[in-house]
C-alpha cells in the first residue's frame, strides 16, 4: 500500500528514474540478494516502505514473524544503503513505537519513556531498532538517514483480509458484505472505545516527499492528520459511506489494544505540510477501490 502510493506520487511529479522491485523479484529479508541489488543498481535515494505489517490480531498471533522479518528487511536495506553510498534514506516506522500510556497527542519525545502496548510490541521493537540504526549511521558515519513515524494508514492496496488487516480496511469489507447479504448486524472487535488517528496513504506519500526535500535531522518526526476518532464512530462512519444500515455488535473477546494513539504533528506542520484528504472522502475513495479491485 505505502510503496505503491509513493510510486504514484513520484510518477505524478515527473520522476522517471524510479527503481522498484516487488516481493517476487527481490526478497528484502535475503541479505545477499539485497546486497547484490544495491551493488548493481546503486540508488541515490532510498525509501524503506517495505515491512511485514498487520492488524491487532496478526501482530498478537505472530510476534516471531513480525520481529524477525522486520529486523531482517530493515537491517539488510539500511546497511546496503550505507555500503553503497546512498545520499539520503527515509525509514518509515509506526505510531505503535510509543508507550501504551504516552501523553496525547504523542510528541516525538515520548519514545522509550514507558512500556509498549503488548499486542504490537514485537513490531514496535523492530521499528524502534530500525530508527535507532538510522540514527546510529548518522552519528557514527554522518549518513543522512531520517525516520518518520506515520499514524494508522489506509487507502488503495490496503490488506482487506479480515484476519490480518487493520481496522479501517476490515470494516469496509465487513460493511460491504453485510450490505450485500442484507444482514441485520455487523460485528466489530473490542469495545469501540479505543481512539485511533487515520491518514490516507496518498497524504503519507506527499509527506514523504516533503521530508526527503526539507527534513534533515536524525530525530524522528511524526506524520499524522492531527485528529482521532473512536472505533465506534469510525464504524458508524464506514457503515454510512458503504450504505449498511443494520446494527453494530461488539465482540469484546477481541482485544482493544492501546486506548488512544494520536500523534503530535507540530514538527511536521512547522515544515508547511498538512493533509489534503478528509476521513470521509478517504473512506469513500478506498471503498470505491475495494469494489473495483477486491470483489
Ligand atoms: P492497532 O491500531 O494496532 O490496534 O490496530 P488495528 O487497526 O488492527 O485495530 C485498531 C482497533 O480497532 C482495535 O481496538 C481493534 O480491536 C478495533 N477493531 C474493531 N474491529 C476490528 C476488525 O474487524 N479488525 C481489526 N483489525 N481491528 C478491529
Amino acid at each position: 500500500m505505502v510503496g505503491s502510493a509513493i510510486v504514484r506520487r513520484l510518477e505524478s511529479e515527473g520522476f522517471n528514474n524510479l527503481l522498484t522491485r516487488d516481493h517476487s523479484q527481490l526478497d528484502l529479508a535475503n541479505e545477499s540478494a539485497v546486497a547484490k541489488f544495491f551493488a548493481e543498481e546503486r540508488p541515490t535515494i532510498v525509501i524503506v516502505a517495505a515491512a511485514k505489517v498487520g492488524g491487532i490480531k496478526a501482530n498478537d498471533d505472530f510476534p516471531v514473524e513480525f520481529l524477525l522479518e522486520n529486523l531482517q528487511i530493515q537491517n539488510n536495506v539500511i546497511r546496503s544503503a550505507y555500503e553503497n553510498d546512498v545520499r539520503k534514506l527515509l525509514f518509515l516506522g509506526s505510531s505503535c513505537i510509543y508507550p501504551k500510556f504516552a501523553p496525547q497527542p504523542i510528541p516525538e519525545t515520548a519514545l522509550l519513556s514507558g512500556p509498549l502496548e503488548p499486542t504490537n510490541e514485537a513490531y514496535a521493537i523492530a521499528k524502534i531498532a530500525g530508527m535507532k540504526l538510522c540514527q546510529a549511521y548518522w552519528h557514527e558515519f554522518g549518513r543522512h538517514f531520517i525516520s518518520a513515524m506515520p499514524t494508522n494508514l489506509y487507502g488503495p492496496n490496503d490488506n482487506f483480509d479480515l484476519e490480518t488487516s487493520h481496522v479501517l480496511a476490515a470494516l469496509i469489507r465487513k460493511a460491504h458484505e453485510a450490505k450485500v447479504r442484507k444482514d441485520q448486524k455487523l460485528t466489530v472487535w473490542g469495545t469501540g472505545k479505543p481512539r485511533r488517528e487515520f491518514l490516507h496513504v496518498d497524504d503519507l506519500s506527499s509527506a514523504c516527499l516533503l521530508l526527503l526535500e526539507k527534513y534533515d535531522s536524525p530525530e524522528i518526526i511524526n506524520v499524522g492528520c492531527g485528529e482521532d476518532i473512536s472505533i465506534r464512530k469510525l464504524s458508524e462512519l464506514i457503515c454510512d459511506v458503504v450504505g449498511f444500515d443494520g446494527e453494530l455488535a461488539w465482540d469484546t473477546s477481541k482485544p482493544d489494544g492501546t486506548p488512544r494513539k494520536l500523534l503530535d504533528v507540530t514538527k511536521l506542520r512547522a515544515l508547511g505540510w498538512k493533509p489534503a484528504i478528509p476521513l470521509r472522502d478517504g473512506i469513500a475513495r478506498t471503498y470505491e477501490w475495494f469494489r473495483a479491485n477486491s470483489v
